[in-house]
């Protein structure tokens, strides 16, 4: 599917357009979602595919004016916005309420919201901008809440909603979060954002632990770059966009991204999409995964293999 100029195409893979899936291969087919940050970038191509495959899901999101624009689209029988920010408590309890009033479950949580958080200036004495030296503490604690402590409400939420259901006789139910390799190698991005992706793939583990025996799946799934409003936004400015209406991105800003990723990866040839990251989300949210749990699955070409690449 070719993006229209000026704008980003987030439903792409690398293998090219999203295609239509036929009823008999919708691989979750009546099932609910949340997909947190589910308005642009990733979380947008992951509610696209989730709704291709029969979901009726719910956008969790800060940006209204996106969210419910993305939901209109999509139709409001399948797909529905509500106002939430994930780091607060009250909101993310609203979110998973607004769905089991709405739908009268909840079968897959994603937590895909997330911030890369801005690049404190050098402090002097040598201390270079976004250097541990420089920390700013007050956005260490503003990207650990939104980052970490938000999935970790979604995960609370859901368990509870997931948990009442399977008392009265459902099955369990799945939670995939949207972690990064910066969750599993250093020198992939800034310290607080490193740390937060790190301690969210500990928190999926942990999880896993403990609801498997509820019959309910945690994983995660780790990118590498993807050309979203957060990257471009990070390699015009140095941070990101703080949420809210992002500044646009322009189609050659997209591209420039794409090309630097491209350098970077381990795996010639494809260029990594949204699109790529939705399916890994779709597989260990559906069925098809359902022996997986407290996995993170890396979508990177190979790149946390090999080597550091940007550090
Ligand atoms: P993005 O900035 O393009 O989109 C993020 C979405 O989350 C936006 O819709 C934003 O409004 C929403 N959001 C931000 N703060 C929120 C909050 N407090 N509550 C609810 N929603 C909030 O980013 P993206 O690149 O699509 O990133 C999605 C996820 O993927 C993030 O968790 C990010 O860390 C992760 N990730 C991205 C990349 C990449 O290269 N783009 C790589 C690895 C991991």
């Amino acid at each position: 599917k070719a993006p229209q100029a000026g704008t980003v195409a987030i439903d792409n893979n690398a293998a090219g357009a999203a295609v239509p899936v036929q009823q008999q291969h919708r691989r979750l087919e009546g099932k609910v979602a949340i997909v947190t940050g589910g308005a642009r970038g990733i979380g947008e191509a992951i509610v696209r595919a989730f709704v291709r495959h029969g979901a009726r899901v719910v956008i969790a999101d800060i940006d209204d004016a996106a969210g419910e624009a993305l939901a209109a689209a999509l139709g409001g029988a399948c797909c529905s916005y509500v106002h939430c920010d994930v780091s607060v408590e009250a909101d993310v309890e609203r979110a998973v309420g607004c769905c089991v009033a709405r739908h009268g479950r909840l079968d897959v949580l994603c937590n895909n919201a997330g911030v890369l958080g801005r690049q404190a200036p050098p402090a002097g004495n040598g201390a270079r901008s976004g250097g541990i030296a420089s920390l700013d503490a007050a956005e260490f604690d503003r990207v650990l809440r939104v980052n970490t402590l938000g999935a970790a409400l979604g995960m609370k939420h859901a368990a509870r909603a997931m948990l009442q259901r399977r008392g009265g006789g459902g099955s369990g139910g799945t939670i995939v979060s949207v972690a990064s390799v910066a969750g599993v190698l250093g020198g992939m991005g800034p310290h607080a954002y490193t740390a937060s992706k790190h301690a969210l793939v500990g928190l999926t583990k942990n999880a896993a632990c403990e609801l498997g025996e509820h019959g309910i799946r945690v994983n995660c799934v780790s990118p590498f770059g993807v050309a979203t409003p957060m990257l471009v936004n990070a390699w015009r400015h140095g941070e990101d966009d703080q949420g809210g209406a992002p500044a646009p991105v322009r189609a050659e800003e997209v591209e420039k991204a794409e090309e630097m990723v491209r350098g970077l990866a381990t795996l010639k040839g494809p260029t990594l999409r949204a699109g790529d990251i939705a399916e890994a989300a779709l597989f260990l949210a559906s069925d098809e995964s359902g022996y997986i749990s407290g996995h993170n699955l890396v979508v990177d070409g190979g790149v946390t293999t090999s080597r550091n690449v940007i550090g």
